[in-house]
């Protein structure tokens, strides 16, 4: 389909709207005969105006019109709502469809309620804002807002002048069928393991070096994955050994254990001696058949069983991920679940909304719900349930191609929250990345106008990549490089 924007404004902009409404059209393709777009965007002294035309190839059309006055908060901005809106009205009224958060585009509701919040609007402002510019839905308007005033309360003076780091296991005992993520999983590529970790084991004390010469304190570490136990037990006690020089003074040590079919007593005593103070055991649902049919090599018992394990080790927080719309699954069988593990009573519960990935079978089976009803439900259910509970939800963010323009919420129990959740969603601090397709985030501190500096350094993305640079003899210049840039960051900012 096309878009034709007309104005000054960026066409990626209305194109990140409209993919709420056309899931997986492409919006540049001339050749396309399909729905067409015109937006017109009239800068005015005192405001914008913008119009839209929307018609389909079935000879459908509608048409929306919005005005939005000058704004303290900038031209850009201003131009956006107006188009935005106009945008959403006309598209609104060509699909019967309205997305739950209106034409809020970015990865992180929260920053726009913390923005609101900070410049002195109250929770109910901050909400009505949201609600009246952005058309979010009242609930959905209220949850940035309610995350945004945790968030405040949790990000203390001073961890801005901290780091975090992120090791990366992009290995796992088989794949997910929903799962596009770079993971591993046949066994000519899980017998890497041995040679991956040898190379991380090096980044890791090359990174803790680096640290140090900066003067940081580390915050957070966090192993992610791929599932990081399917390391053998030494494999993982060994991991853990040469992570000591970053976390003997963390706050915070996390495994993302994830799949419970690899969780041991052994490996989970290996963590807990090590200081992992958090886990993550992940069941997604706890139907058998929805993991069946989801291809997820694990029961529901064994979710139950490697919980206990991890308790039995004497593990302090346990995080629990569920996935609600996940095909095969209804409000009610989610709603026993999330029943169930308010019983058991994890200090973290983190609920995704499915995500159709570019290259898991779901889309190519067309499994792709723009409305998402079932999975709009069973969302508002995990929240009921949360709150009832006790939760909070703390952090959040939003993704590409999930189901019903949904979102993914991280909950806890006071107290008990994950911090490197909040830094890395909120951008607080650096978070140093190990590992094949880890990121490496430089964070500024706050400017005067409060505005951070970001930079990001990108690892190989495969294994096969990552290791193959230590082979090549390429290493060596690669770290020079990536000490002098995050050197020259940290200088330019006067951070050291
Ligand atoms: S366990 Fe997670 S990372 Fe591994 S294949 Fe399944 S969804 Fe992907």
């Amino acid at each position: 389909m096309k878009i034709a924007v007309e104005g000054d404004l960026n066409p990626y902009y209305i194109e990140t709207i409209a993919m709420a409404f056309f899931p997986g059209e492409k919006f540049r393709d001339e050749d396309d005969p399909r729905l067409t777009a015109r937006v017109c965007l009239f800068d005015r002294d005192d405001g914008s105006f913008s119009a839209v035309t929307l018609g389909d190839r079935d000879g459908g059309t509608a048409s929306g019109e919005d005005f939005e006055p000058w704004r303290a908060d900038g031209a850009d901005r201003t131009r956006k709502l107006s188009s935005g809106r106009a945008f959403f009205k006309a598209a609104s009224a060509l699909t019967g469809y309205r997305p739950p958060w209106g034409i809020m585009t970015g990865v992180r509701p929260s920053k726009l309620a913390t923005e609101f919040l900070t410049s002195g609007l109250t929770e109910k402002e901050s909400a009505d804002e949201i609600v009246n510019s952005y058309l979010a839905i009242p609930e959905k308007a209220r949850l940035a807002v309610g995350v945004a005033k945790t968030e405040r309360e949790l990000i203390k003076p001073g961890d801005d002048g901290k780091c975090s780091v992120y090791i990366a296991i992009p290995f796992c005992p088989t794949r997910c069928d929903y799962c596009s993520f770079v993971s591993y999983t046949s066994p000519r590529l899980l017998s890497l393991i041995p040679e991956y970790l040898k190379r991380l084991r090096d980044d890791i004390a090359f990174t803790a070096s680096l640290i140090r010469d900066l003067g940081l304190k580390v915050s957070t570490v966090y192993i992610g994955g791929g599932t990081p136990t399917v390391l053998e037990p030494d494999q993982l006690d060994c991991l853990l050994d040469s992570l000591y020089p970053l976390t003997e003074n963390a706050s915070e040590f996390t495994l993302e254990a994830g799949r419970p079919d690899t969780i041991t007593a052994e490996k989970m005593k290996a963590a807990a001696s090590h200081g992992v103070g958090r886990v993550s055991v992940n069941p997604q649902t706890l139907n058998d058949s929805v993991l069946a049919a989801i291809g997820r090599k694990h029961t529901v018992e064994q979710f139950f069983n490697a919980y206990a394990i991890a308790r039995d080790a004497g593990i302090g927080t346990v995080n629990v991920d569920l996935i609600a719309g996940l095909p095969g699954d209804d409000p009610d069988s989610f709603e026993n679940t999330c029943g169930r593990i308010a019983e058991l009573r994890p200090e973290n519960l983190t609920v995704h909304t499915f995500t159709v990935k570019k290259s898991a079978k779901f889309k190519e089976e067309g499994a792709f719900d723009r409305e998402g009803k079932d999975a709009e439900r069973s969302v508002s259910v995990s929240s009921r349930y949360a709150s009832g509970a006790g939760y909070r939800p703390y952090y959040m963010y939003r993704q590409k191609n999930t189901v019903g323009n949904l979102e993914n919420v991280g909950y806890s129990l006071p107290g008990c929250e994950c911090m490197y959740n909040v830094y890395m969603m909120e951008e607080i601090h650096t978070v140093f990345a190990c590992g094949a397709s880890a990121v490496t985030k430089l964070v500024s501190t706050p400017g005067a106008d409060g505005y951070r500096d970001i930079k990001r350094s990108f690892e190989s993305k495969y294994p096969y990549e990552y290791l193959r640079e230590s082979e090549s003899g390429l290493l060596g210049e690669k770290r020079k490089k990536l000490t002098a840039d995050i050197l020259s960051f940290y200088r330019e900012h006067n951070m050291v």
